[in-house]
């Protein structure tokens, strides 16, 4: 399985899958993006997603795994 941004060709974290799955289609399995090209596509800074990510995290979202 192919895990690098579609976009940039970066190697993707389990959070820039949880952040794609999230903003565009809760059921893909492919096509993901990173944090930076997700915040491109929707016009938004990077820090604002990954304070999106947080927020999934702390409401227990299962996309997104603990950090301990
Ligand atoms: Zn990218």
């Amino acid at each position: 399985m192919q895990n690098k941004c579609v976009k940039c060709g970066k190697p993707l974290a389990s959070d820039d899958i949880g952040a794609s799955k999230k903003l565009i289609n809760r059921g893909m399995t492919e096509n993901f993006l990173c944090v930076c090209c997700l915040a491109e596509k929707y016009g938004v800074t990077e820090e604002r997603i990954r304070e999106k990510i947080e927020y999934w995290r702390e409401s227990g979202c299962l996309l997104f795994g603990k950090t301990v």
